[in-house]
């Protein structure tokens, strides 16, 4: 395929044949506003704010999806285009809650940050009917407030096209359009993961995750409360964009001091418990391989793949591993073997987690997830929330120090550190498979055929005589093409890592907002995923097996992995769901 030349505002520019106008641009450095466009996901040139004028053509045209043909000559900026933004603008903001000072969008919600480039202001500038919905607050992970819906259908082409879930589309028509799930069913009895990718890609305050900052907040000022927060490994790659450093920021010496600084007791790591999971879920591998259980051991970590697991592959919940999520691990051995040791009450320990993503949430709430007969963990706040709390609480961070996690569950691996990206926690439990399966140290640790943000990879190792075949797949849809992979006998793998969101936690519905010529311009996962490799590198200790705090806790209260006390901490069971019809 040849190169088209063409002109747009004067400039000559030369762009692939096939490339629509709004793509040419971005070659030049010509942005093009949008507000529905998300580049291969929707594509419906539907809010018409990338309109450009085309010589020779009779009317506007809609840059996302117009093609480029040689000799075009195009235009970005005239007064007509701006007029004709402007309206659109205007039109959006008459069906509007107008709340720009109370909004959990503002200051980075895309539909102001238009209003204010074009000048349009807050007021209603065409009077008429407006639509008045009621919030929908049924999940337990997020909010749906049409009230600040601008129909863009960023939210329903991503659960359908990204996700291959489709529990959210467009009701009614005209006027009385609005989204919501079939029949405006609440979201919470659809079959939705909670995985909150609809919440990502949003550009306004329409939908955002329930808030229980306030919760922490209270927590803390209790006196009779011993608060502890663990930070999981993707939330050190992508907080700093809250805070205006670039995307690919490791902040995670930053991220200690804030915690410490919002008043919590002690401030640990979920890389310690990603460690404890690698040593459970080994053991669970070759104890499966040896004695000819259940295979390909699927991952457990991810609580959005997990739920859609339980949904849409129940007669598969049997291949997922037993091992609770770090998260949940955490929880559970907080409230014991911590407990214990520093002489708390378990029922006065608060344990907070701070995870980028939105179905942690939901996994919090699961009935089975009390190993000490109290909640494992009593909050999980998304990084934005975190993000939220360090503002509220006055704290610079951008000035804070570098600071270290508290000991000992503060201990983490470079195998746990990279948990956050897609294929990380394959390769931390190769790392320590390999070796208890061989007796011998491994001579590289980086499994790099597993890396990357591909949706699908798989490879084989020869290890100790077996030919071990794995895949890893991230994003729903994805795990979705694996699966049905196995169940129909085309494919015969021994161990398989599923998250939920593509490209792994790093980009997972809690993590910071990015706006879509971002999102559709920047490869975000892999930035993100970069600093967690670069801190794998750089650790001293980059086996899960060789944590020396894990060592301790094996052998002074868990014994061995799978033994009788693990098991009763730090495994689980599943719910064979059912997909409600009314939403397919
Ligand atoms: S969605 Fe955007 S424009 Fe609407 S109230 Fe919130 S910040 Fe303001
Ligand atoms: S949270 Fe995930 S599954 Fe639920 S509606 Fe949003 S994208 Fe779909
Ligand atoms: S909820 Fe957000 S993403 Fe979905 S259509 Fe409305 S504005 Fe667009």
């Amino acid at each position: 395929m040849g190169n088209v030349n063409i002109k747009i505002n004067g400039m000559d520019i030369s762009a692939p044949e096939g490339s629509t106008i709004l793509e040419a641009a971005r070659l030049a450095n010509i942005e093009i506003p949008t507000l529905c466009f998300l580049k291969e996901i929707n594509e419906i040139g539907a809010c018409r704010m990338c309109v450009v004028e085309v010589k020779g053509a009779r009317s506007l045209v809609t840059a996302c999806v117009y093609p480029i043909n040689e000799g075009m000559e195009v235009y970005t900026n005239t007064p007509k285009l701006i007029e004709a933004r402007k309206k659109n603008l205007q039109l959006l903001l008459s069906n509007h809650e107008k709340k720009c000072l109370s909004c959990v969008r503002s200051g980075n919600c895309e539909l102001q940050r238009l209003c204010r480039e074009y000048g349009v202001e807050d007021e209603d500038y065409y009077q008429g009917e407006k639509q008045k919905f009621e919030l929908d607050t049924s999940a337990p992970h997020m909010i749906r407030d049409n009230n600040k819906c601008i129909l863009c259908r960023r939210c329903v082409a991503t659960c359908e096209k990204v996700q291959g879930i489709g529990v959210i589309g467009a009701n009614e028509r005209g006027f009385n359009t609005f989204i919501g799930s079939a029949f405006n069913m609440d979201l919470a009895e659809t079959s939705c993961v909670s995985c909150g990718q609809c919440i990502a890609v949003c550009p306004t305050g329409a939908l955002y995750e329930k808030d229980d900052t306030e919760k922490v907040f209270e927590a803390i000022a209790d006196p009779e409360k011993y608060v502890v927060v663990q930070a999981a490994p993707a939330v050190r790659a992508a907080l700093g964009e809250e805070f205006g450093y670039p995307i690919g920021t490791d902040v995670q010496g930053k991220l200690a001091a804030s915690l410490r600084r919002l008043g919590f007791d002690k401030v640990f790591d979920t890389n310690f418990s990603a460690d404890l999971t690698i040593m459970e879920e080994a053991n669970e591998f070759i104890e499966r391989v040896k004695n000819g259980g259940k295979l390909p051991l699927i991952t457990s970590c991810s609580p959005g793949w997990v739920k859609y697991c339980e949904h849409y592959f129940p007669d598969m919940t049997e291949n997922l591993s037993s091992c609770k999520s770090p998260q949940q691990m955490f929880g559970a051995i907080a409230k014991s073997y911590y407990a214990e040791k520093i002489g708390v009450d378990k029922e006065k320990m608060f344990v907070v987690s701070v995870m980028p993503c939105t179905a942690k949430k939901f996994e919090v709430g699961r009935p089975e997830m009390d190993a000490n007969g109290v909640a494992d963990v009593d909050v999980a706040l998304t990084t934005r929330e975190l993000a939220k709390m360090i503002e509220r609480a006055g704290i610079k961070f951008r000035d804070l120090p570098d600071e270290e996690f508290d000991m000992p569950l503060g201990l983490g691996s470079g195998a746990a550190v990279i948990f956050g990206a897609t294929g990380g926690v394959m390769e931390a439990a190769l790392r320590t498979a390999v070796e208890k399966l061989t007796g011998e140290e491994l001579k590289s640790l980086d499994f790099t055929d597993v890396r990357g943000t591909e949706g699908i990879k798989e490879a084989s190792y020869s290890v100790a005589g077996l030919n071990v075949k794995v895949a890893v797949a991230s994003g729903l849809k994805n795990a979705k093409e694996l699966l049905t992979k196995v169940k129909n006998g085309e494919a015969d793998y021994q161990f398989i890592e599923i998250m939920g969101c593509p490209g792994g936690c790093v980009n997972g519905g809690g993590q910071p907002r990015q706006p879509g010529y971002v999102r559709n311009t920047v490869d975000i996962r892999a930035k993100r995923a970069s600093v967690l490799y670069n801190l794998d590198k750089t650790n001293t200790i980059r086996k899960s097996h060789e944590n020396p705090a894990i060592i301790e806790l094996y052998e002074t209260y868990l014994k061995e992995p799978g033994s009788h006390r693990a098991h009763e901490l730090l495994h689980t069971t599943y719910t064979k769901r059912v997909v409600n019809k009314e939403t397919l």
